[in-house]
């Protein structure tokens, strides 16, 4: 049957067929009036409620050390959590920071610390330079972007894949141009692509030699634990391989409660070279006297041990699982063999990545929010907001009741279906 078949070989009445097939389709979802939104990449209430257990922690304001957690100090954060999240992204306590309620907010000051002072192996702050510019993987993360693009940092793309960006185009453009003094890298379940860097990835990129001697990777490990299958992926650990290749101080990992307790009230986390931590913690000072360490010793209480978060986010797992699930399963019954569609299917994060007819997301995009669902602005995980191809959609499964999130993803799809018909009829 022509069901399944790829529209580019089909005829042109077959395909104005189709076409006022879709059309017919996509009237009925409008005249439905349905509102639902697939923007947000956030925990639905179901799993923040697995933390709720914090709201009457910590039993004790004391913690292990006998530091009272309630007074001013400690701007690295309480050991005892330091040690735990150091166990769980395999470094040592002595190079974690635990902060605030924000790893956005310590990427924003590693950013500011650099442009106004430089890092420990820097010539000069970043401000002094004629010009600064930073590697973006794409698609990416879209609040990287826009913070790059504050400080006035031109964004260089490059392509990525299951294993994450391709190295010989990062080293080819560190290796050369000294104003390239970055790159951002979501190594485990990447937003929005669900890429997890492969050792070899990470042994290329600590080793690689790049013309800038400052050159930073700015680790944003945001989805580190949150597996969304048994086969649990273990996070390169960038930096041991650095270090190994005598460039210690050139990853800056991040990490965050955020998607494991509460969003709002979690813990950040900052790792890197013993230098760079108290690089860190020596300017956070100029502006701070300590983190809100009550929170950090709730945590410590709620979870018990690195394996109480393993298990932790197991739970999340359960509750989720199900609607990336729904997504795949509607995406491969009603976009399965068109030819006019590809995507992603994440072992864990918060995103599914949808790429449509090149030349179709706005169109998409647009035609979804006229049937009432909201979609990630298109060209959103690309520098500038342009995505030169204007086809990746991110899907952001996790919020939404599990029947929303089939029927959001039923108009996605006849809306993919719309637009790529109409571009091929012409
Ligand atoms: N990094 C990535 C890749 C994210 O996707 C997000 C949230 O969506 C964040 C960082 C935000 O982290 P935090 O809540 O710790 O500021």
């Amino acid at each position: 049957s022509l069901e399944r078949a790829p529209l580019a070989g089909r005829s042109r009445e077959e395909l104005a067929q189709f076409l006022a097939g879709e059309k017919a389709a996509y009237d009925e979802l409008v005249a439905a009036g349905l509102v639902l939104d697939l923007t947000r990449g956030k925990p639905a209430s179901a799993q923040l409620d697995l933390s709720d257990r914090l709201l009457s922690l910590p039993t004790t304001a004391v913690d292990r050390d006998g530091v009272d957690t309630r007074n001013y100090g400690g701007l690295e954060g309480i050991k005892e959590l330091r040690e735990m999240f150091a166990e769980l992204l395999w470094i040592e306590p002595e190079q974690v920071v635990a902060g605030g309620n924000s790893s956005l907010v310590m990427m924003r000051e590693v950013l500011v610390d650099l442009w106004l002072h430089g890092g420990v192996d820097s010539e000069r702050p970043w401000s002094q330079e004629e010009s600064v510019k930073f590697i973006c993987p794409v698609p990416g993360y879209d609040r990287h972007f826009t913070l790059t693009d504050w400080f006035g940092i031109e964004m260089v793309t490059v392509p990525t894949d299951e294993n994450g960006p391709d190295p010989d185009a990062v080293a080819e453009l560190a290796g050369h141009d000294p104003s390239i003094k970055g790159i951002w890298i979501v190594p485990t379940y990447a937003n929005p692509s669900g890429s997890i860097v492969t050792q070899e990835v990470a042994e290329r990129l600590a080793s690689m030699s790049t013309a800038a001697p400052d050159f930073k990777i700015l680790w944003d490990n945001a989805y580190a634990f949150h597996h969304l299958t048994e086969e649990e992926a273990k996070s390169a650990d960038i930096l041991s391989l650095a270090s190994a290749a005598g460039h210690p101080h050139r990853p800056v990992m991040f990490a965050s409660t955020s998607k494991i307790t509460y969003a709002g009230a979690g813990v950040a986390f900052l790792g890197g070279s013993v230098e760079t931590v108290k690089w860190y913690t020596g300017h956070l000072g100029k502006g701070a006297i300590g983190p809100d360490k009550l929170n950090q010793l709730r945590h410590v209480q709620f979870f018990g041990s690195a394996d109480g978060v393993r298990d932790h986010m197991r739970r999340h797992a359960e509750i989720i699982r199900p609607k990336f699930d729904s997504v795949l399963s509607v995406l491969e019954e009603q976009l399965g063999g068109l030819g006019i569609a590809s995507w992603t299917e994440p072992t864990g994060g918060y995103f599914i990545s949808l790429d449509v007819q090149d030349g179709t997301a706005a169109r998409v995009i647009e035609l979804a929010k006229g049937a009432g669902v909201a979609l990630t602005q298109a060209g959103s995980s690309f520098p500038y907001g342009r995505d030169p191809h204007d086809r990746n959609i991110r899907l952001a499964p996790t919020f939404p009741e599990p029947a929303e999130v089939e029927k959001a993803t039923r108009v996605v799809a006849t809306c993919a279906r719309l637009a790529a018909a109409e571009q091929l009829v012409g």
